[in-house]
């Protein structure tokens, strides 16, 4: 296997000011969380990619100072020397295997959170009403002097020499997503009189001093890049138009634009899950910019395919494909292109549980496990260390996510034999009926990549349509057991805020559903019924379901518990998407209400202030929670006996049949069990 010719392109270097990146693979700055709070942790997590065969490799946004702290979210300060200190590990880390280190200095303005260093906040002007920040302190920000402008400005350029000095190749100055530069783009924001308000000349001022001052400082030495979102929407946001006049103005001072879309106010257009927005449709948008510079221009928008980032080169505009959530996915990505190894590429499935794992403290990926555990667990993407005794024949029940993950992992590390066992026919477990709701497609590629690994190791069989008992287990001739049964939505209503039973639900009840009797076993309420879906998990599955019923033609009500319909959504960056979708397909929805009863003619319920709630259906689909299948563990355990006898050395119990979880967290279980630190060929009983 080779590089094929067109994909070629991909790989000639391209000079950014005194520097050259060794192919057009840029891995653009996003949060990971680690940061310079866990730096060893940061280094680790960004050497891989490195490694993997990205030209440039960039830290997150980096605070200047104080008055732009952003704790608790996720930025790398680059406040003094010891941040300095903690940066250089990870500088250190990406020089080691032939990238570029980028920093991308930033400003929040008006929208920083400030919890540890208390200072106000920033804002252009004071005649604007300010937006608050997502999360942040309840006030109003505190007007910029032109003093204020002159020290934020020093900030910038007192970074930049402080990034220089740790050996930085690439500073990037942030003019994006909201933050404090485009509130002075912004005509929402900047009101202002003086030479930094009014015409856009002037609003830019500040970028462009900024700009100027870092190119001074530090320009001889560093390749000085800016990432402009190039299209904002909502009144606070700067139009395309603008964008094109703003690259022409800042042109002279940038070796390199770092293009992207969208704002923290409308984050979903810029890390666009794969449901709502598909591959590439940044280009159109990067086009009209083009014409405005001849400078490389680096633009993301959620490339999984070279064929598609090839043409986006040869089409001549971009000439550097910018990456966050594809090297997340798989930090080897530009080096399996190099090789040929199409393949074995683990695609990013666009489903934003890096975006909503971030926010919650800590990057996670749901087709990478070891994304962030490089340093802390040791873990690589493609190294298997062979296992310490390999003459182990492993049998793994269950091919669902938890299953596949530690199949392949301990047949990549070289076990005698691995048989993985399903009672259906195919591979995917839970995650194969989902693929199949709308929108969902994407989130298959889960299962193509792990179907691509399984068929390409020799010893490893998946043994389709096979129920397995446990004397069938016991009989199996397998030294180590995987019980990877996973998990049955409940049909009682059942709630982790309630601890009971829906009163009047009858589980089973012609209309009474569960996801597993809708997806898996095919059943339908009677064509035309009012169906009431009772969202009370908040994750993917109930507004999924609830679109499908709509799409069938089904009337459908969404009814959930939590403060907004399809909660979890908001974090993952779909929500506003899937509400008016289920909006316009003409479901109504109810938040705020936990049901307290249910009848074949209705459900019934309370708001949030225990105000009475009712409505007339005729079917009720429950999504309350799952409950895990593991009585085949349960009974294999109970008899530590008959297993000896049967020389079953240790039976392990992982994924959603341990404790039902999201996918991430399944397969994660699964790839723990098969990688050292656990116990599968060392001869410890498990
Ligand atoms: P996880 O998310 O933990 O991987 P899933 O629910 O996705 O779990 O997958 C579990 C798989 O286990 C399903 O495909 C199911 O058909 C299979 N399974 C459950 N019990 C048995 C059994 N006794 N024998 C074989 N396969 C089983």
């Amino acid at each position: 296997m080779s590089l094929a010719d067109h994909h070629k392109i991909l790989f000639e270097p391209v000079a950014i000011g005194p520097k050259i990146l060794r192919n057009r693979f840029y891995n653009v700055p996003h949060g990971t969380a680690y940061g310079v709070l866990r730096p060893s942790t940061w280094a680790s997590y960004r050497a891989v990619r490195a490694e993997g065969g990205w030209a440039a490799v960039s830290a997150e946004f980096s605070s200047v100072g104080p008055s732009s702290d952003e704790f608790p979210l996720h930025s790398s300060d680059i406040w003094d020397d010891e941040d300095g200190r903690r940066h250089k590990l990870m500088v250190d880390s990406v020089h080691r295997h032939g990238a570029l280190a980028g920093i991308e200095l930033h400003h929040g303005g008006a929208h920083a959170m400030r919890r540890v260093s208390r200072e106000p906040a920033f804002s252009a002007s004071g005649l604007a009403p300010e937006l608050p920040p997502p999360a942040g302190p309840l006030g109003t920000p505190k007007v910029m002097t032109v003093d204020d402008i002159e020290r934020i400005e020093q900030a910038f350029a007192d970074a930049a020499v402080r990034a220089r000095d740790v050996g930085y190749d690439i500073v990037e100055v942030l003019a994006g997503y909201g933050y404090l530069f485009a509130q002075f783009l912004s005509t929402f924001h900047n009101r202002r009189t003086d030479e930094y308000g009014g015409s856009l000349e002037n609003r830019a001022r500040f970028w462009l001093e900024t700009l100027g001052r870092v190119r001074d400082a530090v320009g001889d030495d560093c390749a000085i890049a800016t990432r402009l979102s190039i299209e904002t929407q909502g009144p606070w946001g700067h139009s395309i138009d603008d964008s094109v006049a703003l690259v022409r103005m800042a042109d002279p001072l940038v070796d390199l634009w770092d293009l992207n879309v969208g704002s923290v106010l409308d984050w979903g257009s810029d890390i666009s899950p794969s449901r709502v927005i598909p591959e590439g449709r940044n280009l159109e948008l990067f086009a009209r910019v083009r014409q405005a510079t001849k400078k490389p221009v680096v633009g993301v928008s959620r490339w999984t395919s070279p064929d598609l980032m090839a043409q986006a080169v040869r089409s001549g505009v971009i000439d550097i494909v910018g990456s966050a959530r594809q090297s997340i996915a798989d930090p080897f990505f530009p080096q399996k292109v190099r090789e040929g190894r199409i393949e074995d590429i683990r695609e990013c499935m666009g489903i934003n549980h890096c975006i909503s794992s971030l926010d919650r403290g800590n990057m996670t990926c749901a087709q990478n496990a070891t994304a962030g555990e490089e340093y802390r667990r040791g873990w690589h993407p493609e190294r298997f260390e062979p296992l310490s005794r390999p003459d182990v024949s492993v049998l793994v029940v269950g091919a669902g996510p938890a299953g596949m993950e530690a199949a392949i992992g301990l047949a990549k590390r070289g076990a005698d034999m691995v048989h993985l066992v399903d009672s259906v026919d195919q591979l995917g477990g839970h995650l194969g009926p989902v693929v199949r709701l709308p929108g969902l497609r994407e989130w298959g590629r889960f299962i193509d990549h792990r179907m691509i690994q399984i068929d390409k190791l020799p010893n490893l069989q998946f043994i389709p349509s096979t129920r397995l008992s446990a004397d069938d287990v016991r009989d199996y001739g397998a030294s180590h057991v995987v019980v990877a049964t996973g998990a049955r939505w409940l049909g009682t209503g059942l709630t982790p805020g309630t601890h009971e039973p829906l009163q009047g639900v009858v589980e089973g009840a012609s209309w009474v559903f569960t996801p597993d009797e809708l997806l898996v076993r095919g059943k339908r309420p009677a064509e035309k019924s009012h169906v009431t879906v009772y969202d009370a998990e908040g994750g993917y599955m109930g507004t999924s379901i609830a679109q499908l019923l709509a799409d069938e033609g089904y009337k459908v009500s969404v009814v959930t518990p939590h403060s907004q319909v399809a909660a979890e959504g908001d974090l993952t960056l779909e929500g506003p998407a899937v509400r008016a979708s289920l909006h316009s397909s003409g479901v109504a929805m109810y938040r705020e209400v936990s049901l307290t009863s249910a009848r074949p003619e209705g459900v019934i319920g309370v708001g949030e202030f225990d105000q009475p709630f009712s409505l007339k259906s005729d079917a009720l689909v429950l999504v309350t929670m799952r409950s895990p299948i593991d009585d085949l563990y349960q009974e294999l355990t109970i008899d530590r006996e008959a297993l000896h006898e049967a020389g079953i050395e240790a039976v392990y119990c992982i994924g959603d049949a341990l404790s039902p979880r999201p996918l991430a967290e399944a397969m994660f279980d699964g790839h723990r069990l098969a990688v050292p630190g656990h116990d599968i060929g060392s001869g410890e009983p498990g």
